[in-house]
């Protein structure tokens, strides 16, 4: 167990008094490894080294440059591995708005402070504090990784394919799986796509990972083909692997050689992504690849900037709905607003929908009600290990008898 004095707390305020009162609040609670920072860039830069990397971040909402919901975005894309407590003079609804972005970036929150802030309330928030647990999913270690390891685990295929079950809500049916990659390090454990797939981005080896990843998803697809499973398979694509017009060619090989039809193969594009750069060439690479009938699908809908404009633009055969709108969409009316349009949008547009993140019963009820296609989410499989999938498969049938996943509600 974590002692206070032991945890690493920094606060992140434009204003040196909020830092200095903090500072003793904290001090008179024992928790004394305390840094703080006035700006945003100054505190990435704490948190990009392993030896003042935060346990926790006290960050403020409101401030000049940085603010902290653009520094939220910062703190996925650094990968920062801690829980988060925002502090803001804001009223109650632009913190919960806010605390719902941190949710849909999967930041753990502890909680959100008004300010001014006294010691009882930061004492309340921080016995909340638990230093977090790792279990078979977690990653056990934080460090980032160079690119030259990262070609080195490429080329020694220490990356291996899970792949997440998508099933029909109508009919239980299983009727694809989404293939993500982790990184099986020989030190450090099982590592997340999210610490790594940047790096292969920034560094010219998006291409030879999604190579691997594809190669091994097609090779896992075969097999299912040939004992009689006909599940579609999908992969992610990152914008960059869409920037040449080689993708593409070397998609259509390796489908051609593996001897599938491209009927079965899912190519999942985030749209943040798609809206980054030139969009001639993705655009283009993505029109040729649905008119030899690959089904295309948007990512992590509703989370970036011109959603609208991508559908305009793209083919797409699917839409998934982000985690970020479906977890929870049932209790909250804001999250429900953004699932029902995402939803109706894709119904208008004939394509069909996935909901991501489908956690509980409350969530998979929604879906039903509501007429989405296809759910994905923890509620009806973790990722598995291709050898997990048909031990899987055989629990999810008689799930969907026994807890009456298909009946009307009572
Ligand atoms: P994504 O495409 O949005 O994938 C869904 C993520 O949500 C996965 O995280 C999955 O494990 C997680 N997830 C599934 N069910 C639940 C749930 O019920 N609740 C919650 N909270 N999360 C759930 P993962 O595997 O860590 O992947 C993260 C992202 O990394 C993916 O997001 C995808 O954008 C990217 N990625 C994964 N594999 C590849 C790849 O081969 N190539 C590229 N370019 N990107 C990849
Ligand atoms: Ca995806
Ligand atoms: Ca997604």
């Amino acid at each position: 167990m974590h002692s206070a004095s032991q945890i690493n707390i920094l606060i992140l305020d434009d204003d040196p008094f909020i830092l200095k009162m903090l500072t003793k609040m904290l001090a008179n609670q024992g928790y004394t490894s305390v840094r703080t920072c006035d700006n945003g860039r100054d505190a990435l830069a704490v948190i990009d080294n392993a030896d003042t990397r935060p346990d926790l971040i006290l960050l403020d909402l409101n401030m000049p440059d940085m603010d902290g919901i653009e520094f939220v975005r910062y703190l996925v894309e650094h990968s920062y591995p801690g829980d988060l407590v925002l502090v803001s003079g804001e009223d109650e609804r632009i913190l919960k708005t806010a605390e719902k972005l941190v949710h849909a970036h999967q930041i753990p929150m502890l909680g959100y402070l008004h300010k001014p802030v006294t010691p009882d309330k930061l004492a309340g928030i921080l016995s909340a504090w638990k230093p977090h647990a790792t279990d078979d999913q977690t990653p056990i270690s934080h460090r980032l990784y160079s690119a030259e390891e990262l070609r080195a685990a490429i080329a020694n295929r220490e990356l291996v394919n899970y792949y997440q079950p998508k099933v029909s809500v109508r009919t239980g049916d299983v009727i694809g799986v989404e293939t993500l990659v982790r990184w099986h390090h020989a030190t450090d454990g099982l590592i997340f796509p999210d610490r790594f797939i940047r790096i292969a981005e920034e560094n010219h080896l998006i291409n030879e990972l999604t190579t691997l990843v594809l190669t091994n998803a097609l090779n896992q697809a075969k097999i299912w083909h040939q004992s009689g499973l006909m599940l579609r398979v999908a992969i992610n694509v990152s914008m960059d692997n869409l920037a040449s017009l080689d993708f593409q060619d070397l998609v259509v090989n390796l489908v051609t050689q593996a001897g599938l039809s491209p009927q079965t193969i899912v190519l999942e594009v985030t749209e943040s992504q798609v809206m980054g750069a030139d969009a001639r060439v993705p655009l283009e690479i993505l029109s040729r690849l649905r008119l030899k009938r690959f089904h295309l699908s948007i990512d992590d809908f509703g989370t970036g900037h011109s959603s609208m404009a991508q559908l305009r633009d793209i083919p797409f055969d699917e839409l998934k709905i982000d985690q970020g709108f479906v977890h929870r969409a049932w209790t909250d009316v804001t999250l429900r607003a953004i699932y029902d349009a995402s939803l109706s949008m894709a119904k208008q547009l004939d394509m069909e929908t996935v909901a991501e993140g489908v956690e509980d019963l409350h969530d998979w009820e929604l879906l039903r009600q509501t007429g989405c296609d296809l759910a994905q989410g923890n509620f009806v499989s973790k990722p598995l290990l291709a050898a997990e999938f048909s031990n899987w498969a055989a629990t999810w049938k008689q799930r969907v008898r026994t807890e009456s996943l298909l009946q009307p509600e009572k």
